[in-house]
């Protein structure tokens, strides 16, 4: 299992983790991105590579 958190002070919304999520876990919520599937996260960290914000980490729980 994987614990995905975004930090809501540095999302800007770009959606970059919503479009290079290879499972879909993200969802945009009130222009913010919200790891809404984690339950499907591969641990790959690709968000975290494309998040220009660095708004995303991803923990093996
Ligand atoms: S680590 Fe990979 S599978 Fe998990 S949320 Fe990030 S991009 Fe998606």
């Amino acid at each position: 299992m994987w614990e995905i958190v975004v930090d809501k002070d540095k999302c800007s919304g770009d959606e970059e983790c919503v479009n290079a999520c290879p499972a879909q876990v993200f969802e945009m919520q009130g222009g913010k991105a919200e790891p809404v599937h984690s339950d499907e996260c591969l641990g790959c960290e690709t968000c975290v590579e494309v998040c220009p914000e660095g708004a995303i980490t991803v923990t093996e729980i």
